[in-house]
Parts: structure tokens; sequence; C-alpha cells
């Protein structure tokens, strides 16, 4: 090890870290719109105490970090992320069925697809909202994810938290602010685990709700091509992809990132599109559809790298 190296440089490159590291990893190998420019280190931490050791090295060196799961609500800029991205492996992918055999504990680093499956085999419903979401419970929860009337925050107990300078906390659902693709977690409240609360149902009726779910997202959704789902959210009362449709943008392109055909609230990755592509064609929806409708549309999708 370098004599000069900094103390978190000394425990990333330290073999016995507990999780992966990689120096100068492509964010475009982590996000589902395929696009995004290095993150200086790439760790997967695997246990408590690699990840509150390398958060608490983070914070005491002020170098930046960012979680993320599956990076399916992500543009990280072309220029990549100058610090530490951060995401969860083994001792985060647990989940058990508690004994009142109602209610769910997984960690955050579990994708929220498999959390679907379990409640389903289990003839537990309460999730089918989330049938065909992708992303990790964590992200899931840091987000809010749901449908247009149903979302993730509705069925939490509780979810434990680590953030650095605090400590880990357990806190009630009601403890969380869940509004519409928000929560009130602090940016840098890490969710590490949670438990989620369903209700025993027909495992035919479970069946019946994901796969009209699944239906209907197949229809209307350009599932063939890298995006991060729904771009804008909805203002309060209308529909951002209607306002998108009826302002004349789809099929609006920005080198190669386009405004679906099919939904218009997903700009999609046509291949080789840049993270500048997709930001300028957010720039340009959103100038088209307040000159239009005088509404000033936010987005849904995170930013990462950006200046
Ligand atoms: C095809 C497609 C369909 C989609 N459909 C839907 C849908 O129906 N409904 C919906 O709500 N969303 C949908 N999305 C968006 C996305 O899947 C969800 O927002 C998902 O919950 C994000 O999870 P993730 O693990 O990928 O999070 P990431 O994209 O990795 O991160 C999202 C945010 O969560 C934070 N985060 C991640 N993990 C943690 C953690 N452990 N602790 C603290 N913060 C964390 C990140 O820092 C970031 O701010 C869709 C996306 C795609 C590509």
């Amino acid at each position: 090890m370098a004599a000069h190296a900094t103390p978190l440089e000394a425990l990333l490159m330290n073999p016995a870290f507990d999780g992966e590291v990689m120096l100068a990893e492509p964010m475009s190998a982590h996000t589902t719109y395929r696009i995004g420019g290095p993150a200086r280190w790439f760790v997967r931490a695997d246990s408590l105490s690699a990840l509150t050791g390398l958060l608490d090295a983070c914070a005491n060196q002020r170098m930046s970090w960012a979680m993320v799961g599956r990076g399916s609500n992500l543009l990280v800029a072309d220029s990549g992320f100058d610090g530490v991205v951060v995401t969860l492996g083994r001792d985060f992918r647990a989940f058990r069925v508690q004994e009142d055999g109602l209610s769910i504990s997984a960690g955050a680093g579990v994708l929220l697809s498999a959390v679907v499956q379990e409640a389903f085999k289990r003839s537990l419903a309460g999730l089918e909202f989330a049938v065909g979401t992708p992303g990790n419970l964590g992200g899931a929860l840091r987000m809010n994810a749901g449908s247009a009337d149903e979302y993730i925050g509705s069925r939490v107990v509780s979810v434990t938290v680590y953030t650095p300078g605090v400590g880990m906390r357990k806190l009630q659902a009601s403890d969380v602010k869940w509004g519409y693709r928000a929560t009130s977690f602090a940016l840098d409240d890490v969710i590490l685990e949670c438990e989620l609360a369903l209700e025993g149902a027909d495992p035919f009726f479970i069946r019946g709700k994901m796969e009209a779910n699944l239906k209907r997202r197949k229809a209307s959704q350009p599932l063939d091509l890298p995006s991060c789902g729904s771009v804008f959210r909805n203002p309060p009362g209308e529909s951002a992809a209607r306002l998108i449709d009826k302002a004349g943008l789809k099929g609006t392109k920005c080198g190669g990132a386009q405004v679906s055909n099919k939904h218009a609230n997903f700009i999609v990755n046509t291949g080789g599109a840049s993270a500048a592509d997709v930001r300028q064609l957010i720039d340009t929806v959103k100038a088209r559809v307040f000159e239009s409708y005088g509404i000033q549309l936010t987005t849904e999708v995170r930013f990462l790298g950006f200046r």
C-alpha cells in the first residue's frame, strides 16, 4: 500500500475489506439507462461493519458518496461521479417472514421483484402494484415507488437506517413522510432493511392482479429499450405523459435519446445516448410543456455527478 494513502484509500485497498471495490467503474454498467461515466470508486459493501466503516471514512475525509441500488431511476453524468458509489451486498440481501406469517422483513439490497414473488408464494397480498418495477427495496423505499394509486410506503411497518455521525436507527412508518414518489429520508440516510405488512389472500386473486398489472405495463411501456421508467412526476391532477403527448413531443430526439412513441413520459436510450442527450431532451420537454400549458414539470429521475 502506498505510504501516502488516505485512511479511505487504505480501507478500500485492504484485502480484508468485506465487499468489492472497483476503481473508475463505468456507471453505464450499473444503470438501466446504460448511461454514465466512471465512479471514482464503486463499492459493494457486504456487511454492516464494511458499510459503516466506509461511510465514516468518507465523512471524515469529506469525500462525496452516493447510494445506488439497481440504478433504475438514475441518470449519471457522462463525466461520472468523483466520489464513492456504494451499493449493498451479501448481508443486506436476506429476507424472512415474521412469525405472524403476515409481514416480511427484508434487506434493502433485495430486489423488489424478489419480495413481490416471495409474497405471492406465501399467498400474501399488497405488493401486486410493484410487479415489474425494477430496482432494490432500498431504492423503492427512498423513492416511495408505486403506481398511480398505491405505493410501497403504505406497507411499511418500520425501516432501519444508518446515518454517518448519527448511527443506526429503527424508524416506524409514521416517522417517515411518504409522498408521491417522495420521502422525508435525509440525503445521508442509508436504508438498511424494512418490515412490510401484508394480508393473507387467495393466490388466484394475487396472481390475477399481478398479471393485469404486467399486461398493462407491457402494453403501455417501451420495455425493449433502456430507460429509467417515468422521467417526470405527474403534476397534481394531471398526467405528465398526457401533457407531453399533447405538446406533440412523442418521438422527439436529442442524439441517441428519444421521447418514446409508446409512452410519452419515458425517454429511451435508442443506442449510444449520452447523459447530456437525455438531460437536453428533459430540458426541451420541460420548456415545451411550460410554453404550451404553463405547467412546470419536475423530474422523478435522480441525477448523479452533474454540476
Ligand atoms: C422500465 C422501468 C419501469 C419502472 N416502473 C416504475 C413504477 O411503476 N413505479 C415506480 O415508482 N418506479 C418505477 N421505475 C423507477 C425505478 O424502478 C424505481 O424508482 C425503483 O424503486 C428504484 O430502485 P433502484 O434500486 O434502482 O434505485 P436507484 O435508481 O439505484 O436509486 C434511486 C434513489 O434511491 C437512492 N437509494 C438507493 N438505495 C438506497 C438505500 N439503500 N438507501 C438510501 N437511498 C438509496 C439513490 O441514492 C437514489 O437517490 C421504473 C423504472 C424502469 C426502468
